[in-house]
Parts: structure tokens; C-alpha cells; sequence
């Protein structure tokens, strides 16, 4: 009875608030308005991929687990082997956060002892979350792969990347010594892809570096 006399104006409705775009968001919505996504290529220098529909991944979060607005997703078809859809840098696979979060938390991660419950310690990705991303920098598996990586683009990459990585990322006194290596070698490996300048290491590199399950 006594809800009948409840005017519903009064009755406080959480608000969903949209997070701001980040730039690299930003910049690739723009790119894809503008239709300057590069087409993607195939298994084979032969396949020619043609457009195909557009999907929609909707649940997108920034750092503090704020939900953006959803992020398009250009869709390719190759006659011979199906689908061919890059995932956009921004993302990461079969996970909400933004890649730069993932970035993020290795960062803080790798360039101080503090805990990993304090790491990224926002409103945002829940400890066990951020425990696994780190986890990868601290496994003694990950400094091969990369290097392997590295020796095929860019064999020389200790004398001529490494040097301006560190220049520009110098070593915290605090670092944990071998989250920090292999974090210093995944930007030389992003600068050595021609992702010169860049901040961001791409998350499909992570991903590849790691051979990780999606996180
Ligand atoms: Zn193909």
C-alpha cells in the first residue's frame, strides 16, 4: 500500500555513466568512420578478403571499469577460408578491459614490490584479473618467445632498440628485476613492428608474445 504513494520521480535510479574514449579509441573510431582501416590480409599473399557485416563488441571498460560507448568491429571474408577480422588494437581478445589497462597493470607491475592487490587499485579490474596479466611478465618462458620474436624483426634489437626503450622507460630502483626485462623487451618488439613512437603495445602482440590463453 504504502508504495501506491510513492511518486517513482523520487526513487533514486543508478546512472550509467559512459566513460570518455581514450585516444587510441578515439583514433580508431575516427579511422573507422573514415574508412582507413587497413584491409587485413589472409593465410595466403593470393586470398583477396572482401568487406563483409560489422560487429559490435559491447562491453567495453576503461581503467576505473567505466563502460564506453561500444566499439565497431569491421568484418572480412576470404572465398578459400572464411572469416579474417582483426581484432582493433584497443582491444584486447575475449577480454573487456581496454588493452592499454593490461598495458597499465604490467607497468605499474613491473616498475615497483608493491603487491599486486594494489596494483591498478581503481574501481576497475578485480585483483585475480590483474594478478593473471602479470602473472605472464614473471614467466620464465615469456623472455624466449620475445626474443625469438625480435631476432625476426629485428635481429640487432639489443643494440639499436633497446637503448632508446631504456632511455625512454629508465629502470625505477624499485623495479622487480624480471618483470621488468621482459616489459622493456614487449616495447622493443612494439617499436621494432613499426609501432615506432607508439605507447601501446598492441594487445594482439601480448598476446601473441605470451601464447597465453584469452584473459
Ligand atoms: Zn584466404
Amino acid at each position: 500500500m504504502a508504495l501506491w504513494g510513492i511518486d517513482k520521480h523520487s526513487i533514486a535510479t543508478p546512472v550509467l555513466t559512459v566513460g570518455e574514449d581514450p585516444p587510441e579509441v578515439k583514433r580508431y573510431r575516427e579511422d573507422f568512420e573514415k574508412d582507413r582501416l587497413p584491409r587485413p590480409s589472409c593465410l595466403s599473399s593470393q586470398c583477396r578478403v572482401q568487406r563483409w557485416t560489422l560487429r559490435w563488441r559491447r562491453r567495453v571498460l576503461d581503467e576505473d571499469g567505466r563502460p564506453l560507448r561500444p566499439v565497431p568491429i569491421r568484418r572480412y571474408r576470404c572465398a578459400k577460408h572464411g572469416e579474417v577480422t582483426p581484432l582493433p588494437e584497443c582491444l584486447a581478445p575475449c577480454c573487456h578491459y581496454l588493452a592499454h589497462v593490461i598495458q597499465q597493470s604490467l607497468e605499474e607491475y613491473a616498475a615497483s614490490d608493491k603487491p599486486v592487490a594494489q596494483v591498478l587499485c581503481a574501481d576497475g579490474p578485480a585483483v585475480v584479473t590483474v594478478a593473471r596479466w602479470v602473472a605472464q611478465l614473471e614467466d620464465p618462458a615469456t623472455p624466449g618467445r620475445v626474443a625469438r620474436m625480435l631476432g625476426d624483426s629485428c635481429p640487432e634489437w639489443r643494440r639499436t632498440l633497446l637503448p632508446a626503450v631504456e632511455a625512454e622507460w629508465p629502470r625505477p630502483g624499485r623495479a622487480r628485476p624480471r618483470a621488468w626485462e621482459h616489459l622493456q623487451m614487449l616495447r622493443c618488439l612494439a617499436r621494432s613492428l613499426s609501432w615506432a613512437g607508439a605507447r601501446l603495445i598492441p594487445a594482439s602482440l601480448l598476446r601473441q608474445a605470451w601464447r597465453a590463453a584469452p584473459s
